[in-house]
């Protein structure tokens, strides 16, 4: 499955005439590999022993090819740095408020409500976002402890 998705997304590369780089397939695997919506930072921390003279603004360059291209999502949430989403099938985030934990949530995409703000704005609607806020369990254990 990962295998495939990486294959995937490295044919991708290669259509839109992307140069594959070590550090660029390295990336993308550590993105599908972690579903844990890595910043920028994060995904350097994790690849710098393999590639010393890689920097996080190279990361960053490197994701914002990935974004461009569209195999990439940027999460801008509030605050803190981006978080960047290998994008698969659609899917919804849930955010821990106390730790700043984004996990996936699967739930078909609310194209009604897209509509009816259409229909009743008159608007062209291009996109809409929707974030559902909380506490994830491993805080809400800390909290009753
Ligand atoms: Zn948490
Ligand atoms: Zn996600």
């Amino acid at each position: 499955m990962e295998h495939k998705q990486l294959k995937e997304a490295l044919e991708t590369l290669k259509e839109t005439g992307v140069r594959i780089t070590p550090q660029r397939h390295a990336i993308l695997e550590y993105l599908i590999n972690s579903m844990s919506h890595p910043t920028a930072d994060e995904i350097y921390k994790a690849l710098e022993g393999k590639f010393p003279n890689m920097s996080v603004a190279t990361v960053y360059n490197n994701l914002r090819v990935f974004r461009e291209v569209g195999l990439v999502k940027e999460l801008t949430y509030g605050d803190a740095s981006s978080r960047f989403d290998f994008v698969t099938t659609h899917h919804y985030h849930v955010i821990c408020e106390s730790c700043g934990k984004i996990v996936d949530f699967h739930y078909p995409g609310l194209n009604e409500v897209e509509q009816l703000a259409s229909h009743v704005t008159g608007f062209k609607v291009s996109h809409h976002r929707m974030e559902i806020y909380g506490t994830c369990p491993e805080c809400s254990s800390k909290e009753n402890h």
